[in-house]
């Protein structure tokens, strides 16, 4: 396996003395070329400052990162074969979608002709074949985030960074473009790195993904492996829904006096069980229905599908599941 991108021992800290913020603290990653990797953490926990890192328009306090091999602690960002598509876009308003796209190769000193020929073909491989005239005003949300794409492949990147890029969109057009930059990254084979603070995106669209937390790397896995056995408390509250389970209730339902997670999908409503309590709220969600029920101070939460019966708020019930289910987590 090639490394696109690795990171050895990568911090980057910003200001000095107490006031200091160790945005990207001792992060080490290897990012597999031709694959979709995903950033995902809450906001501030440092995976804008990584891609900057990577892109060159941040440099490390400490530690190694290589591209493709190379240690690129002297290459500057245009030197380094990346490009980066911006939550805002950042596209040029005066120029018209064509010049927009075109404009890295402009500034590579590549004929009218040429250029404009290339920004075409960017253009026809996002799907707006006709819009080459159009000022990006005249576009709407999910439009320009294509323009924004398409400038930054035009430029044929060996890894593309993607800062929250689907973040001003709707629901709905954000789903199509996930579907879309799925497809796009599978057919030209180029490394995507890719920052959200949705798990759900996260989760669907990345062959792995880093989960961050306060500048470090909290777990780094497959979307399966992250899903199914997060390491800590933090990577299983932060991705997905998981029932996080004190040592007390761990043990009472028959594991180890440690911290646990047990997602609601893997849970059954039972007359008696190991562990039993009081239903607190019930939430339909189409297909399922979220059952909360609180034992002590502990509020787990039971998936039951459409059509199964389901128990009044205030009554008892009690929760079943397979044992293999209850995964204990690390210590933090
Ligand atoms: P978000 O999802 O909100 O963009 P993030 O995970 O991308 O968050 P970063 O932007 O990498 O987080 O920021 C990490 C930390 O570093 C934050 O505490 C931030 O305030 C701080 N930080 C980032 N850039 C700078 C800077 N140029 N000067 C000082 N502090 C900075």
């Amino acid at each position: 396996m090639t490394a696109a991108v690795e990171f050895q021992s990568v911090s980057r800290q910003f200001g000095t003395g107490p006031g200091a913020v160790r945005a990207v603290d001792a992060v080490d990653l290897t990012i597999a070329e031709g694959s979709f990797f995903a950033m995902l953490g809450p906001s501030g926990s440092g995976k804008t400052t990584c891609l900057r890192l990577i892109s060159g328009f941040e440099q490390p306090s400490s530690g190694t990162i290589r591209i493709f091999g190379q240690d690129v602690s002297t290459i500057p960002p245009n030197r380094r074969n990346v490009n980066t598509v911006f939550q805002d876009y950042a596209l040029f308003p005066h120029m018209n979608v064509r010049d927009n796209v075109a404009y890295g190769l402009r500034v590579k000193g590549m004929g009218r002709a040429q250029r404009h020929a290339k920004a075409e073909e960017m253009l026809a491989l996002v799907q707006l074949p006709d819009y080459g005239d159009r000022k990006p005003g005249q576009l709407s949300g999910g439009q320009r985030q294509r323009v924004a794409l398409a400038r930054a492949l035009v430029n044929e990147p060996r890894v593309l960074l993607l800062d929250e890029p689907l973040g001003a969109l709707d629901l709905k057009l954000r789903e199509a473009m996930q579907d879309e930059l799925k497809a796009l990254q599978q057919r030209l084979g180029i490394t995507f790195v890719f920052v959200t603070h949705d798990q759900h995106e996260a989760l669907s669209m990345a062959d792995s993904l880093a989960v961050f937390n306060q500048g470090r790397i909290a777990q780094i896995g497959t979307p399966a492996e992250i899903y199914d056995r997060p390491r800590t408390r933090f990577v299983a509250d932060f991705v997905g829904s998981s029932n996080v389970l004190p040592p007390a209730v761990t043990q009472a339902m028959g594991g180890p006096a440690r911290w646990a997670s047990l997602r609601p999908e893997h849970t059954r409503l039972a007359a008696t069980g190991p562990l039993s309590g009081t239903v607190t709220a019930l939430r339909y969600l189409g297909a399922a229905t979220r059952v909360v029920m609180k034992t002590g101070d502990t509020e787990i939460a039971a998936l039951v599908p459409a059509g199964h019966p389901l128990p009044e708020p205030g009554h008892s019930t009690a929760i079943a599941f397979d044992p293999k289910d209850l995964h204990v987590m690390e210590d933090e």
